[in-house]
């Protein structure tokens, strides 16, 4: 990955993060404060780069924004395409999820004796932050509110995601391992 420049809205976000991390919060803690700074960033759309905007016809697309050198988090942006969704998956860290542009429904899942049990239903709009962990329900499915606009939606995470072993639950009840990676291979300058 390339050296990139990271400034603006990002900047701040980035270095906030660095500041609370130096604290040695507890996870509870982390939540609380990255929430806050998250809903900061995404309150306005005026600093994602074009290139990171950009929907594929079939899929969703995860492009990373920024990985802490020390691999302590993780910030991608979430493009999904009219009507695409994930499959039921978990994160195995903690992370959140700031809706920047249109919408996502969002469907928690509780894992019992290797069963996917469907839990609430709710909608992210453009300001709005959500939560998962393994300690606080890590297991959901998201998708596109919209079946005609593009949404855009800018996560954390407490690991450099795209390379993390984690889980996804399909319809026949099956787990399967699977590690996400990313949609580009250079990281975008941020002003
Ligand atoms: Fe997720």
């Amino acid at each position: 990955m390339n050296r990139q420049i990271v400034a603006g809205k990002m900047g701040r976000f980035v270095e906030k993060m660095n500041d609370l991390l130096l604290l040695r919060p507890d996870e509870e803690q982390i939540l609380d404060h990255a929430s806050i700074f998250l809903g900061k960033l995404v309150e306005e759309d005026d600093w994602l780069p074009e290139s990171c905007t950009i929907p594929h016809p079939e899929h969703y697309q995860q492009y990373l924004l920024y990985r802490d050198p020390e691999e302590r988090f993780s910030v991608v942006s979430f493009v999904w395409g009219p009507g695409q969704k994930t499959p039921v998956h978990d994160h195995t860290v903690w992370g959140l999820i700031g809706m920047l542009r249109g919408g996502e429904i969002e469907q928690r899942f509780d894992i019992m004796d290797g069963k996917v049990i469907p839990g609430d239903t709710h909608e992210l709009k453009p300001g709005d932050v959500g939560r998962v962990s393994p300690t606080i329900g890590d297991v959901h499915q998201v998708a596109n509110a919209s079946q005609d606009e593009v949404s855009i939606s800018v996560h954390i995470y407490g690991a450099d995601i795209g390379r993390v072993s984690r889980h996804v639950y399909t319809e026949k009840g099956e787990t399967k391992t699977f590690i996400s990676g990313y949609t580009n291979t250079k990281l975008p300058d941020l002003y």
